[in-house]
């Protein structure tokens, strides 16, 4: 009630403070574009809604750190708003550079990156990050309930509890956290409740339900999961990218099969492109060679239960 009574920048003062109070980390703060003071900016609803277009045009990127290693080399990709495109290539490829040049971690050295048609470079971190939401391997979790865990979802104001339960329950978490001791009340973190890998990522994807963007990342957000997991996980990723562009960063047959498109990524460039059918007819490939082994590798894991 106390919140209702503050202007605008009072509540975000308000957000700010409270997220230092139950313990959240600078790197959950940057993952949701939530600055813990938004000094006088504009609310969510206020900023730009993209329609889901993303356009890399020839980009050049090198890390800081690494300015001799090209990470990505004359990469062009033009994503359809609503479609769904999986990165695939080995380690050091550079699916999780793209993940954090569209997160706008890092600006390209050279070419153009586009939301819509229009210059990131034009845009503000805070407009282009409203309008993404993202799912890890390893969510970040803070200490407080699991209640604060997804409610902090959206950065310009609390999700009211309605909105957190309908969320969780379309992430296939309603179900476990109702039998946790204290429900959506469980308090996570050191002296609190545990959770497995896939209830974290369930939380996840709650929040990034609850987000709404038009803009979807994957970055190997079912890799660590058993079978079991990964089919309950995949049940709330399917509601989750529904109507939503979505970049699945995954080496799982099961969420590539879920992909239009299928970008093969070496050393920084697209080495195929096109749909697995069309790429799996290339038996020297490097698709087909990345398959044969994944697919082995499920094959050696548990089956899904009936
Ligand atoms: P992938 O996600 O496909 O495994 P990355 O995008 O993480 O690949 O990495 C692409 C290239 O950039 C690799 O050569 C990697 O070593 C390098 N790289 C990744 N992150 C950094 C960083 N923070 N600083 C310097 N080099 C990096
Ligand atoms: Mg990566």
């Amino acid at each position: 009630a106390a919140m209702v009574a503050m202007s605008a920048s009072g509540v975000s003062w308000f957000w700010g403070e409270w997220m230092k109070a139950v313990g959240a980390t600078e790197r959950v703060f940057e993952l949701l574009s939530l600055q813990p003071q938004i000094p006088e900016g504009p609310s969510e609803a206020e900023l730009p809604q993209f329609r889901g277009e993303i356009a890399f045009e020839n980009v050049e990127f090198s890390y800081p750190a690494r300015p001799e290693n090209k990470a990505l080399r004359r990469f062009n990709l033009s994503v359809a708003a609503g479609e769904k495109i999986a990165l695939v290539g080995s380690s050091g490829a550079g699916k999780s550079t793209i993940a954090s040049l569209i997160l706008g971690f890092y600006t390209p050295d050279s070419g153009k990156l586009r939301f819509d048609g229009v210059d990131a470079d034009t845009l503000s971190l805070h407009a282009i990050r409203r309008n993404i939401a993202i799912v890890e391997q390893e969510p970040s979790l803070f200490s407080g309930s699991i209640l604060e865990n997804i409610q902090y979802a959206l950065s310009d104001r609390l999700a009211t509890e309605e909105e957190v339960i309908q969320a969780a329950k379309h992430a296939n978490a309603h179900e476990f956290i109702c039998k946790l001791p204290c429900g959506y009340d469980t308090q996570l973190g050191d002296r609190g409740v545990q959770l497995s890998g896939g209830q974290k990522q369930r939380i996840a994807i709650a929040r990034a339900i609850l987000r709404d963007a038009n803009i979807l990342i994957l970055d190997e957000a079912t890799s660590a999961l058993d079978a079991h997991n990964e089919h309950l996980v995949q049940q709330g990723l399917e509601h989750l990218m529904k109507g939503r562009t979505t970049i699945m960063i995954t080496h799982r047959f099961s969420t590539i099969s879920r992909a239009q498109r299928i970008v093969v990524m070496d050393k920084g460039e697209i080495s195929q492109i096109g749909s697995h059918d069309s790429l799996i007819r290339n038996s020297n490939g490097i698709y087909s060679g990345l398959m044969q082994k994944q697919l082995s590798y499920e094959a050696s894991l548990e089956p899904v239960p009936a």
